[in-house]
């Protein structure tokens, strides 16, 4: 799951930035409103966590824009305590749902990951079964038969990437797209740290390297 944080308060964005990920969460960060409209019209995120004064443009007209152009990505807008979110206006412009500043995080993460859930529940079921393996994309649990696996959060991230393709080759850069941020530049090979720890904890043959291509998760 990856989401974008446009947000021009740099430490709340920073913070945010920092406890989404230890959430699992993909998190790309922007502090200006033209270029969150830019980079959310390029369609590769999950969800956009939106604040409504920022420079460039506000919030509402990026919203608005982003509907316009037919995108249905969900929304979360964030706003100061001080009335400057108009409720009517903001949903009017396509947002899904609002938060007042200051909020706690916990609340911060149980919005987005009910957003998340609300969308999952929209289109494809959030439980993905293959074979015996049953990965549940709402709850992050994972289950071999009927005992759980317990999972770090990057390595459930990593898994719901194959999950989602399952039988087919899954490339490490679509992984590390996914998993971890644009700003990562560090060794794409980091993934293979986590697929030994999926491949310990599922079963070796779980996981199949097809070389010079990816990975592949299989039924077993
Ligand atoms: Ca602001």
């Amino acid at each position: 799951m990856r989401l974008l944080i446009v947000e021009d308060e740099k430490r709340l964005a920073v913070s945010l930035a920092k406890g989404l990920r230890a959430e699992g969460f993909a998190v790309d960060v922007v502090h200006d409103g033209l270029e969150g409209l830019h980079l959310a019209g390029e369609g590769t995120y999950d969800l956009i966590v939106l604040d409504i004064m920022l420079p460039g443009m506000n919030g509402y007209r990026v919203c608005a824009g982003l509907r316009a152009a037919g995108n249905d990505v969900p929304i979360l807008m964030l706003t100061a305590k001080d009335g400057e979110y108009d409720e009517a206006e903001g949903l009017d412009t396509g947002a899904d749902d609002y938060l007042t500043k200051p909020f706690s995080y916990v609340v911060l993460v149980a919005r987005v990951k009910a957003l998340l859930r609300r969308r999952g529940s929209a289109g494809a079921s959030p439980v993905l079964r293959i074979g015996t393996l049953t990965v549940d994309t709402a709850t992050r649990r994972v289950h071999r038969a009927d005992t759980e696996v317990a999972l770090t959060a990057k390595e459930f991230a990593v898994l719901e990437q194959l999950a989602v393709r399952a039988g087919q080759i899954v490339g490490k850069p679509e992984i590390l797209e996914h998993v971890w941020d644009f700003a990562y530049d560090g060794d794409p090979n980091i993934i293979e740290v986590y697929i030994s720890a999926l491949r310990r904890k599922l079963g070796a043959t779980t996981i199949q390297t097809v070389r010079g291509a990816g990975y592949r998760l299989v039924a077993v």
